[in-house]
């Protein structure tokens, strides 16, 4: 959407230029590209499903997944208002991320993809949100990077909700214990819950399980839903979907 500045339309004695006093709305708008296209439109869906819902579209955070795409396709993002992103890997995201916080410093950025624990320090430093902590050995890692770097980013425990070999998460059977140790050691940094369900099953199954998992810690941040299904996470209470393939279109080849 363009708007344009009333005085443009008045075709005052300044003839097709904008008074003057038009010039900082002129300046600010954001001007019309296909991916600034593809975020209003997934905007305007967080919006229905919440509205669908009976919840409060602010309650439901977009999560910009910008991996593999270049700093370029950030920066478009930015210019188009988005200001939260999620990065998978944590080399990826300290050689795009630092540079773009200069000129916004109210970037946010999200680490979530499986973390190694040599990378922690790193992640520590660089993350405001850490959505996959998944195993003791991480937690430990990241606690002590954390002294060591002297700032801790808020986390989410990924839940493995379908029990799946190859994904990274928590088990299900180990889930309680892991969120309750979590929970001392971390205490009101620790967040909330993080799922990617399997991609061939209905993910509503999975989304409700890890909301009644959050429910009972009293864990307020629910990360679920991507580009296929976020409408489906938010009905079932995600105030976080994570999209990127609808945002930032296909994926360039990884490297
Ligand atoms: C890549 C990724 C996403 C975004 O997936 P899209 O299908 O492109 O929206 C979300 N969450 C995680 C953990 C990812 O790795």
């Amino acid at each position: 959407m363009r708007l344009i500045p009333a005085c443009f339309t008045e075709g005052g004695k300044e003839g097709a230029w904008p008074h003057p006093c038009c010039l900082r709305s002129f300046v600010f708008m954001a001007p019309s590209s296909p991916l600034a296209d593809r975020l209003e439109h997934v905007r305007a869906s967080i919006d229905a499903a919440a509205r669908n819902a009976g919840r409060d579209p602010a309650s439901v955070t977009l999560v910009a997944v910008s991996k593999f795409h270049p700093a370029s396709s950030i920066e478009d993002a930015i210019a188009a208002g988005q200001r939260v992103f999620g990065e998978n890997r944590v080399q990826e995201a300290a050689a795009k991320f630092p540079p773009l916080r200069q000129t916004t410093p109210d970037l946010r950025l999200h680490l979530i993809g499986g973390l190694q624990t040599n990378k922690a320090r790193d992640a520590v430093r660089l993350a405001d949100m850490i959505e996959s902590l998944d195993r003791p050995a991480l937690a430990d890692a990241l606690a002590h990077a954390a002294e060591i770097v002297g700032r801790l980013p808020e986390l989410l425990i990924e839940v493995n909700t379908g029990d799946e070999p190859q994904k990274f998460g928590v088990p299900r059977e180990d889930a309680d214990a892991f969120i309750r140790t979590c929970r001392q050691r971390f205490g009101n940094k620790l967040r909330g819950l993080m799922c990617i369900p399997p991609a061939q099953e209905d993910a509503t199954p999975h989304f409700q399980l890890l909301r009644s998992m959050a429910q009972e810690h009293g864990l307020p941040m629910l990360s679920m839903g991507m580009s296929a299904d976020y409408p489906q996470a938010i009905a079932q209470g995600a105030t976080m979907v994570r999209v990127g393939t609808a945002i930032f279109g296909p994926r360039p080849a990884s490297t």
